[in-house]
């Protein structure tokens, strides 16, 4: 089978996403780019991930064209391809409809930046893209414009995208990214929130790219 450990990886990730209940049901999407093909394994649309077979994860090439595999591919596939010909440093790309990330995309003004992992991550506000229709090739456009180098996403009224170097530390992004939403929303209810100063966020994302970490993991 064409990219066979690559298909099983893209379900171990989808059922760990599923355990940190970054979706629910058959939500969000994960796909990853093979670096050697280029081609980019994605799951199925609207799948349950714990019945998933490595047939059942689809290839494209990076324009959307089915490659391999049976089943009809997500319907964001216009979108992960939009970021993969955009940014050649993404070979990962997490979808989720976690709970508090889409709570912050369903406000005005994306998640602004309060917490340490959030400025590791993203190094300022978390931005959000306007709504567009789930599935629509405007979505694709304006997720992908808006991710910009980011790391990270939210999409208006609908969830968060995470797209990094692989697929494990895009799926780490999510967790991590949730976590800080979660963070960020009690804060808020509590009130007399401390934004971090931008310039300090910039810092804490070069530094932590430096500085975190083994020297092997770099
Ligand atoms: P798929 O099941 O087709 O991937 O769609 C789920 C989703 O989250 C759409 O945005
Ligand atoms: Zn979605």
């Amino acid at each position: 089978m064409l990219l066979e450990q690559e298909r099983k990886k893209i379900i171990e990730v989808a059922l760990t996403i599923q355990k940190e209940k970054l979706i629910p049901l058959t939500f969000g999407n994960f796909s990853l780019r093979d670096t050697s093909t280029g081609y980019i394994c994605i799951t199925p649309s609207g799948m349950p991930y714990e019945t998933l077979h490595p047939s059942d994860i689809v290839v494209v090439d990076v324009n959307g064209n089915i490659i391999d595999g049976e089943r009809k591919p997500s319907v964001e596939v216009p979108m992960h391809t939009a970021i993969y010909r955009k940014r050649k440093d993404v070979n990962g790309i997490i979808h989720t409809h976690s709970t508090y990330c889409t709570a912050w995309a369903c406000r005005d003004g994306g998640m602004p930046c309060i917490t340490s992992e959030v400025a590791d991550l993203v190094g300022g506000k978390v931005k959000c893209a306007k709504f567009c229709l789930p599935g629509s090739q405007e979505l694709a456009d304006v997720t992908a414009e808006t991710l910009g180098d980011d790391k990270a996403v939210l999409m208006g009224n609908h969830g968060a995208i995470c797209a990094d170097v692989d697929i494990d530390t895009a799926l780490k992004d999510a967790i991590i990214l949730e976590a800080g939403a979660k963070v960020a929303f009690i804060a808020f209810q509590m009130g007399n929130v401390n934004i971090l100063d931008d310039q300090i966020a910039k810092f804490m994302l070069e530094d932590t790219k430096q500085n975190y970490g083994q020297v092997e993991n770099k």
